[in-house]
């Protein structure tokens, strides 16, 4: 008996029969009173009206007409209710398999995710319109939803792990070449070997410091402190702290400003690292003799920033990647010139916290890129 309680509270299946089954049988003995109590003083009163109709009957046929009568009823009552006992038990196992059946389903694929299987997904019942849906349904695409998202999640913990791995060990394979020239003697200690083991740990510590503003982003930890600014201080101040670098290079650096442009809401240093991460980019991807333009306007409650240049270019397979991390078009160029491919994926998630959006353009190789982000104007 222990051992049948403890199965039926472990199994929805048989709760949900035992429930029915307990409103089956309070619905027997509510019927059965309501006929024990009821009958006999309706059928008096009926034989009482035919007495008067027949003029007389004999106490005796009376009391024969009640037995058989009763007879007859509680013949047909326990007929009705094994009848209808029978037909709900098969209607309640019925039901309760169709709001099992799913429950089911979602336990033993939450199961299979909690074993790591992230591609593990709930079958939608019938219909997939959310409109017709019950709640089991909602509940299974919000299931579904959430297996997703922990796939992606999951997919992009593992590209992480390998992507700084594969970033690291590229300067380090590099800092231990040098030093175990330097300890074998095959390489000279002179200040041009240690000037490159220098810049080799200058990129690793430019590629922390990236990974860790990216984790920042990303996790959305990155705090933010808007507050209406004017974009033309803005631009200028971005260029006026590049300037000299575009100068060594050979590649002018120019503005195109409208006169009357609104204050933008946004966090002044976050944009700040948008624009110079831009311009730092244009200047790294244009030869010398080239030029980069940075303007600005408004476009309804938006205002557009833009960095052109007359670079290298992107085609236009590359263009929607390139601010997916660690993306880089050339990996072998980029590497050469210390690029990580994450600094446009900060840009992405700045500019998004702002409630904006960035984008990139170009004609295709050789043909100069534009990149292009929008911020709200402030009310
Ligand atoms: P990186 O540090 O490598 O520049 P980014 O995330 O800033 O990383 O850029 C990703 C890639 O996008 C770069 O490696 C480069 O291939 C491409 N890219 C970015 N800006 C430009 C540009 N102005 N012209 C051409 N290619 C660009």
């Amino acid at each position: 008996m222990i051992r049948a309680v403890h199965y039926v509270r472990r199994h929805l299946v048989w709760k949900l029969l035992v429930s029915y089954l307990i409103v089956i049988l309070v619905g027997i003995i509510v019927l059965i009173s309501a006929v024990e109590y009821f009958m006999p003083s309706a059928f008096e009163r009926h034989l009482a009206a035919m007495a008067t109709a027949m003029q007389t009957v004999s106490p005796a046929l009376a009391e024969d007409l009640f037995t058989n009568f009763r007879r007859a009823m509680n013949e047909s009552l326990i007929f009705s209710l094994v009848a209808a006992f029978l037909v709900a038990v098969i209607a309640s196992t019925v039901i309760s398999r169709r709001i099992v059946m799913p429950v089911r389903r979602m336990m033993m694929a939450s199961q299979r995710i909690a074993e790591g299987h992230y591609h593990e997904r709930v079958e939608l019942p019938g219909t997939h319109d959310p409109d017709n849906l019950d709640e089991l349904g909602c509940l299974a695409i919000s299931f579904n939803q959430m297996a997703t998202q922990l796939e992606r999640i999951e997919t992009t913990r593992r590209e992480l792990i390998g992507d700084v791995a594969h970033e690291l060990r590229t300067p380090l394979t590099t800092i231990k070449g040098y030093l175990e020239g330097l300890m074998d003697g095959v390489i000279p200690a002179d200040i041009s070997t240690f000037q490159r083991i220098y810049h080799e740990t200058e990129r690793l510590q430019r590629l922390i410091q990236d990974l860790q503003d990216l984790s920042r982003v990303e996790s959305g930890a990155i705090e933010m402190h808007p507050q209406p600014i004017s974009v033309t201080q803005l631009i200028n101040t971005a260029v006026a702290r590049l300037s000299h670098q575009f100068e060594e290079k050979g590649v002018q650096l120019a503005t195109s400003l409208p006169e009357h442009l609104p204050a933008v809401w946004a966090d002044e240093a976050r944009i700040g690292q948008v624009l110079l991460n831009l311009l730092g980019n244009a200047l790294q991807y244009t030869p010398p003799g080239g030029h980069v333009l940075v303007s600005a306007q408004q476009r309804g409650a938006e205002v557009h920033i833009t960095v052109t240049d007359t670079g290298i270019g992107i085609s236009a397979e590359h263009l929607p990647l390139i601010f997916t991390r660690f993306y880089r078009v050339d990996r072998s160029r980029s590497r050469a010139s210390g690029g990580s491919g994450i600094g446009l994926t900060i840009a992405r998630h700045l500019v998004e916290a702002h409630g904006g959006r960035i984008w990139a353009e170009s004609a295709g190789p050789g043909k100069g890129s534009t990149f292009t982000f929008t911020l709200p104007v402030a009310s």
